[in-house]
This record gives C-alpha cells, structure tokens and sequence, in this order.
C-alpha cells in the first residue's frame, strides 16, 4: 500500500511586509519513483500554485533544487521520497539570501566568491583562437576535471558550521576550486599568491574539518582530501614567510 506523505515546508516573502515566516502542511499519495522535486510539481500544480522553489534540469547538473531535507542539504531532484520518513520537512538552504518559501539566490554568493578567489586561469599568454589546445597528461586531466564537477548548489555551504556563523568564510566549494587551479600548470599563480587568497581565515585556516561539506556533496567531490592537501600546503606556505621574516 502506498504512503500519504506529510510534506511540512517553509513558507515566507521577503519582499512582502505582511509575510511571516511560518511552516505549511500538505500531503501528497507516494507514486513510485517519486523524487522531491516531481513531489513539489505536483504539489504546487494541484494544491498551491504560490509555492516557490527553484529547478532547472532535474538530473543533478544545474545545482538550482539545493534545500534542507528533513535537517539536511541536498538536492531535491536527486532525492527519493522512498529514503526518507512518511513526514518530510523541507526548509530553504541557510547562508544564502531568501528569495520566497524554498527558493535561494545562490548566484550572487557564488559571483562574489568566484571573484573573490579570481577564479580563473592567470596567465600572461595571449589567447590565440586559432593555436591548438595545449597537451596535458591525462592522469592530470581527469584529476583537474575530477573537482570541476562542482554544480555550484550551495549544499557544501549551507551545512558548513563556519559558513553558517561567518559570511566572510569562502567555504569548501572555494577552497576546492583553488585546489583545482592549484594544480593546474596552465595557472601561473605562485605560492605565495595562493596564500594571499587562501591562506587566511576566511580560507582555509577558518575550516573547522569536520567535514559536513564532503558529507552532503551530490557530486561526491573529494572535499576532504582537497581540503587535507590545501591546509598542508598553505601551512607550509605560512611557516616559511615565518622564518623568513625572522631571519
Ligand atoms: S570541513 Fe571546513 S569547509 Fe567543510 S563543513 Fe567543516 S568547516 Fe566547512
Ligand atoms: S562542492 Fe559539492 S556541495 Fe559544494 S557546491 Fe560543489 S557540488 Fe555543491
């Protein structure tokens, strides 16, 4: 026999002054299959067309459909009501600004601190349209693609502890993408440049390293080897600015 599913989810306007935040009810029969994101279809087609929620391609590539699920990050498009309990909570993804009920403007976080970290290829070489690309080994290819998975949904964020206490902290996904033009030879950023944008505490030295981020990844990005390899790295990058100031 199929569930009745209790859905209880947020609701607020922020652009409404006679909006208050407060939890709505509504249920919904279990379908096979059923994933969130087809749940709040339905729920906003068939109950309430004020429901507001993001999604775009439904198959884990655009990062839009990031909320809180039942406590948790994750994306609702990749979520199965079938793996979780007969009451789903649905909550909007903290750190980001509110948009309405469950909807988040990633995009202007990820802006700035895509900014912030200049992240992008520095390089004095002039681009040529017409040159071949250059060569890389494949072994680093697929290592450096390996962390340009990220989707940018924000979950890593939303459940960082200090992400969530200090709006200064780049977060997980920041630091692996420094992690990803690390290694990249095309990217001729010294040492010490790196340490200039993350060798601080709103870096990598304010990462607790509990790892909540790596936890909750839909695209099951290696956050704490990367994490692991860039504190090492920028430690080592510290003490030696240390001793040469000392010296
Ligand atoms: S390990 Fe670091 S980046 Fe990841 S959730 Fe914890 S504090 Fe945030
Ligand atoms: S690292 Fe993972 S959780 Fe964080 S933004 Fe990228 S895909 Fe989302």
């Amino acid at each position: 026999m199929s569930r009745q599913l209790k859905f209880n989810i947020f609701r607020y306007n922020p652009q409404d002054p006679n909006s208050v935040p407060h939890t709505d009810s509504f249920w919904l029969d279990e379908t096979p299959s059923l994933t969130l994101f087809i749940a709040l279809n339905r729920l906003r087609e068939e109950q309430d067309s004020s429901l507001n929620f993001d999604f775009a391609c439904r198959m884990a590539i655009c990062g839009s459909c990031g909320m809180v699920i039942n406590g948790r990050p994750g994306l609702a498009c990749r979520t199965l009501t079938s793996d979780l309990p007969g009451e789903i909570t649905l909550m909007p993804l903290p750190v980001f600004k509110l948009v309405g009920d469950l909807a988040v403007d990633t995009g202007t976080w990820f802006r700035a601190t895509n900014e912030k970290i200049e992240s992008w290829i520095h390089t004095d070489q002039e681009f040529d349209p017409e040159a071949l690309e250059e060569r890389m080994e494949n072994d680093l290819a697929n290592s450096i693609f390996e962390l340009e998975r990220c989707i940018e949904c924000g979950c890593c964020v939303a459940s960082c502890g200090t992400a969530n206490m200090r709006a200064d902290f780049v977060g997980a996904f920041a630091l692996n993408r420094v992690a990803r033009f690390v290694m990249d030879p095309r990217d001729k950023r010294s040492d010490a440049d790196y340490f200039e944008v993350v060798g601080t505490d709103q870096g990598i030295f304010g990462c607790m390293g509990l790892l909540a981020c790596e936890d909750v990844c839909p695209r099951k990005i290696p956050l704490q080897d990367q994490l692991g390899i860039l504190r090492r790295k920028m430690g080592f990058i510290g003490l030696k600015n240390l001793f040469r100031r000392k010296v």
